[in-house]
């Protein structure tokens, strides 16, 4: 345990990730030196700053749930935490998740998973779906599952802001430089090597690099299978007055939300048209014309007239694995902590991951959420934690 004034710890990467586990370690108690190292000051590519930033409490996997249902309450209660002049825009409204005739029986069956874990999360018939949503399309539709409390959208930059700024008001330095190296001895990191030459000691360093972990933990002969692939996002206008437009997940895999006077939405690509991304932030123009728009207007029909403004594309932190968050020590460098790979649903985390990544440095366990499932072990056994509900 490195709990008193003379331990240092070194987190790579500044954005959601760093910055709540730096917040939360001050937080837990943490007296030492705390000192995040970020590249792009400016977060201008950063998965946080690109994201959709929205939050789900629908997926398969119990700790995922409760990761989500923390995220939520700590969205719910930000002015308390940060004053009343914070304000992250959020938004508490469903995600609308459809699924085709064949999954009613598995997608009903994780409804009752998740509403044993405390999620507010209902199950619902095509008719339904029609009555409370009727500008969708619903003949191929077999069931919709939605989120009556708990899920919503929220301005990610404001959010990483707030924390940043928080974490720096006590005390923790943000240093604008790129890491390049790690000097290793011991089983352990001794220190973090920056691209100009300088070097910071630790006694802790955690890897909070988004897409670029996986690339950076190979630096230290470890395998980290985290790479970054391109997501796009189209900001679009529609003829639809719709007050209570869910975000809306279609069984064809694209999804949309509002977003301000008009909409946003997005597609995966195939899996076979999805490489390393490395330094590629060009939008899948093409997504666009394709397929989104296509499956769009079967969906919602009244959006067939659509204007697209805009379009951007970040990168997804995938950790090939599971497409699961790494959280928590390497198993062989005792002081190398992971915070990293959540593969789409960073953002939501954060605040729980953050704050585990603290309570392990702090008091050597995780204290409020058992967030052992998310640990290195399965990387190294090549064991994934399934999760069926990942986008
Ligand atoms: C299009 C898109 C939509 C998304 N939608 C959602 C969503 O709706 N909900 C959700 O929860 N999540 C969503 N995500 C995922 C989410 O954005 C990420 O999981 C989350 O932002 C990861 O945060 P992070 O801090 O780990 O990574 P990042 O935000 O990428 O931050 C990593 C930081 O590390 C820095 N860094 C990297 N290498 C070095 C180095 N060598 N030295 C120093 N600094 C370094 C980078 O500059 C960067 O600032 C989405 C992502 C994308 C791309």
């Amino acid at each position: 345990m490195a709990n008193n004034a003379m331990a240092r710890v070194v987190i790579v990467g500044g954005a959601i990730m760093g910055s709540f586990a730096a917040w939360f370690l001050r937080r837990e108690g943490f007296a030492g030196d705390i000192t995040v190292v970020e590249k792009d000051p400016t977060y201008q590519r950063c998965s946080t700053t690109l994201s959709a930033a929205s939050i789900r409490t629908q997926f398969g996997t119990p700790v995922n749930i409760q990761m989500s249902l923390y995220g939520v309450d700590f969205l719910r209660g930000i002015k308390q935490t940060f004053g009343p002049t914070a304000d992250i825009g959020y938004v508490e409204r469903g995600y609308l998740i459809l699924g085709g005739p064949d999954t009613v029986t598995a997608r009903r069956a994780a409804v009752e998973m998740q509403r044993a874990g405390g999620a507010d999360i209902v199950a619902l018939t095509p008719d339904q779906i029609a009555a409370r949503f009727p500008y969708l399309s619903v003949e191929d539709v077999g069931i919709g599952t939605f989120g009556e409390t708990g899920e919503g959208w929220f301005d990610a930059w404001s959010l990483m802001s707030l924390v940043r700024g928080a974490a720096k008001d006590l005390g923790v330095r943000y240093v604008s430089a790129e890491v390049a190296a790690f000097d290793l001895a011991g089983g352990k990191v001794q220190a973090v090597r920056l691209a100009g030459g300088d070097s910071l000691p630790c006694d802790w360093c955690v890897m909070a690099a988004g897409a670029a972990s996986g690339a950076l933990t190979s630096a230290l002969g470890q395998p980290l299978p985290v790479t970054p692939r391109k997501r796009t996002v189209f900001s679009f206008r529609a003829p639809l007055k719709a007050p209570g437009f869910p975000m809306l997940f279609d069984t064809s895999g694209i999804w949309t939300r509002p977003e301000g006077e008009g909409f946003i939405g997005g597609i995966q690509p195939p899996a076979d048209q999805d490489p390393d991304a490395t330094g590629d932030f060009e939008p899948h123009h093409h997504l666009m014309e394709d397929v989104f728009w296509h499956a769009l207007a079967a969906r919602v029909p009244a959006m067939e007239h659509l204007r697209l403004e805009r379009s951007w594309a970040g990168h997804y932190e995938i950790n090939e694995l599971d497409h699961n968050g790494i959280v928590g020590p390497h198993d062989e460098i005792a002081n190398l902590v992971f915070l990293t790979g959540f593969s789409g649903h960073g953002v939501m985390h954060a605040p729980a991951a953050g704050r585990g990544v603290a309570e392990f440095i702090v008091q050597g366990r995780f204290t409020s959420l058992d967030l052992s499932p998310l640990g290195y072990h399965r990387i190294r056994s090549g064991t994934p934690m399934p999760e069926s509900i990942v986008y």
